[in-house]
């Protein structure tokens, strides 16, 4: 028995110590046997974990680049301020980082800034690896395309499509959504100011007396009455359950501000100042996940399909140029306007010619010319509109709520000239009309403190700062005296609640407290009011008034809305109410047959 035990002592020790064994090192010979050949990494091959800094659109951004053998094996975000569409541009990025081992590749159109901040932040890392990436060849796996089938396709991801996605999938519709640009958003994503909403709980809670009616005139005016009658009544009558709407699906409108051309205070803000395109795609983002909503990026509609005179899908265009159809039961068209394309805007507008634009790079109208085939009528076509405070070169607006929340416009003789609320084309055409065709915006720091989107100008270098007023007109290149005087006696019409000079109603704040901010701007075209002709029900209308059978449309890419000018937060009101009816009407259609 003992001696059992014994040998399966001896065994177990044995079975313990081969794994240590098989673990060492190859230990040198003896002396006069001959070597086996041991492979070392070479000493150039770095691996680790390295850190790498850049600066993105909105501040700092940091990467932790891991590399193996110097070849990189993954890339983890650590800190970013760039917008929430842009996440899908930098796993792009990352991943062609990755597939290439090379830091040397495209910006993506319309994320350019995140682009490069990808590009330095992975150099950098790059560098303090003190690694030569030695680039790969990739061989481009083509995407295999081929016809599908759906209840509902949508042309564009922006507010109005995605609205309309979720509205439709809610309503048991098979939906897929199409995105000719590497993210979701459009337009949407740049939307700050807030939406426009009468008659709604929190206003009434901050005892704002507004209605419907008095929504329509205040957009009438404000559109010098060539707005649809019809689609303006609907959009006011729905503007309060739509805010409901979008809070059920996540969002928070709460605030409340005012914009140019509105005689109360109802524009709805993002939580916390936050722009409120931001905040909705983030919302609209989570529920495409969660309800599974097929969005492709990177596909172009190219063509609308017909059978007869109904609409049957679209041809769209993949990244590789290869195309396939979608064939549905109903489009949507949800692609915007096209405040991007300088051909079309100077075709219809000829004296915008060469204006900046504060559109995305995908804001071209493909649609205007997808549906002339179909005779489809074009409302309000040559009303297009400029933003009068964008930072020239850089096309970054400034929105309009800095002026509802206080700032005021002086020109080069350090002088007010126009009543800072007035519509957008009134204000553009007065600041045209100063010297140089520019003019300064000037906010002190409580106008400062009111949204987190002014902290954002200033750390983009947009909003320049001064501890005084003296200091302020020197880096504004004007007289001081004369600034000092302007704001002086804008002060005063604060305390007395009356602006002799320019009839400006709202006056809140004083301008008094250092520092103080401003930034040089001009116009630039901002938003194109006309578009496809549509009902209520979001039908597209032809030139014999007839619907075009299976073709819906909301959103920029629509007119008659906003008439002759669009008044601030007017256009996410649009978007929401329309396209989520487009979604609703569309999906009622197909269900229905
Ligand atoms: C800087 C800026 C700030 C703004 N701020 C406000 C604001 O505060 N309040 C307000 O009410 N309005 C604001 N607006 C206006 C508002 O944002 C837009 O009018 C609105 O978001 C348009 O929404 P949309 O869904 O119709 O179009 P978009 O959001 O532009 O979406 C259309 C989408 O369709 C895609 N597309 C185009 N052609 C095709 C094609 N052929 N195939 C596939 N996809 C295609 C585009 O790439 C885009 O993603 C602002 C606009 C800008 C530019």
């Amino acid at each position: 028995m003992n001696s059992i035990k014994r040998l399966l002592a001896l065994l177990l020790s044995i079975l313990l110590l081969l794994p240590l064994v098989a673990c060492q090192k190859p230990q040198p010979q003896d002396e006069g046997q001959e070597e086996e050949p041991v492979e070392e990494e070479p000493a150039d091959l770095v691996s680790g974990v390295f850190e790498g800094e850049g600066k993105g659109k909105y501040g700092t951004f940091k990467v932790a680049v891991t590399l193996e053998n110097s070849e990189i094996k993954d890339i983890k975000v650590l800190e970013s301020s760039e917008s929430g569409f842009t996440s899908t541009v930098i796993e792009q990025l990352f991943g062609e980082m990755i597939a290439s081992n090379s830091t040397d590749v495209d910006a993506v159109s319309g994320a350019t800034l995140t682009s490069m901040a990808v590009k330095t932040s992975v150099n950098d890392a790059v560098k303090k690896a003190n690694v030569e990436l030695s680039p790969k060849e990739v061989t481009a796996q083509e995407e295999k395309v081929e016809d599908v089938t759906t209840d509902i396709v949508i042309v564009g991801s922006g507010g109005a499509g995605l609205t309309a996605a979720i509205e439709a999938t809610n309503k048991g519709a098979e939906v897929i959504v199409v995105e000719k640009m590497a993210f979701m958003g459009g337009n949407t994503n740049y939307a700050t100011g807030g939406m426009n909403a009468a008659g709604t709980k929190y206003q009434e809670a901050k005892g704002i007396e507004d209605s419907p009616e008095l929504f329509y005139q205040d957009t009438m005016k404000g559109g010098y009455n060539k707005n649809d009658p019809e689609l303006l009544k609907y959009l006011t009558e729905k503007s309060a359950e739509t805010i409901y709407w979008l809070e059920s699906l996540g969002a928070d409108l709460h605030e409340i501000g005012r914009s140019g051309g509105q005689s109360v205070d109802r524009i709805h803000k993002g939580p916390g100042g936050m722009p409120v395109g931001t905040h909705l795609m983030d919302v609209f983002t989570k529920q495409v996940k969660e309800l599974g909503i097929d969005v492709r990026l990177n596909t172009k509609a190219v063509e609308i399909l017909t059978d007869g005179d109904k609409v049957t899908g679209i041809k769209v265009e993949n990244k590789d140029g290869n195309t396939y159809n979608i064939n549905a039961k109903a489009v949507i068209l949800a692609s915007g306007g096209f405040g991007a394309n300088p051909e079309l805007v100077e075709k219809y507008k000829p004296s915008l010619k060469g204006f900046g634009t504060t559109n995305q790079p995908g804001a071209t109208g493909d649609a205007l010319l997808m549906v002339e085939k179909l005779d489809v009528a074009l409302t309000d076509i040559a009303e297009i509109q400029t933003h009068p405070t964008v930072v020239p070169f850089y096309n970054e607006m400034i929105t309009e709520g800095i002026r509802g929340d206080g700032a005021i416009l002086v020109n080069r003789d350090a002088k007010r000239f126009v009543n800072e609320l007035e519509t957008r084309d009134v204000v553009s055409e007065a600041v045209l009309a100063q010297e140089g065709k520019t003019a300064f915006l000037v906010l002190d720091k409580t106008v400062f403190e009111k949204a987190s989107t002014y902290k954002s100008y200033r750390d983009q270098g947009f909003l320049k700062e001064a501890a005084t007023l003296d200091d302020l007109a020197k880096l504004m290149d004007v007289d001081a005296e004369a600034l000092k005087q302007t704001i002086e006696d804008y002060n005063k019409y604060v305390r007395e609640k009356s602006d002799p000079d320019f009839g400006r109603t709202s006056l809140e704040v004083e301008l008094v407290t250092g520092p103080f901010y401003y930034v040089e701007i001009a116009p630039a075209i901002h938003h194109t009011m006309g578009g496809v002709k549509i009902n209520t029900n979001c039908e597209v209308i032809n030139n014999s008034g007839q619907v075009v059978k299976g073709l819906y449309a909301a959103g920029e890419v629509t007119g008659g809305v906003h008439g002759g000018n669009r008044i601030g937060g007017n256009a996410v009101a649009d978007i929401t109410v329309f396209g989520r009816t487009a979604g609703a009407k569309a999906a009622e259609a197909v269900k229905g047959e």
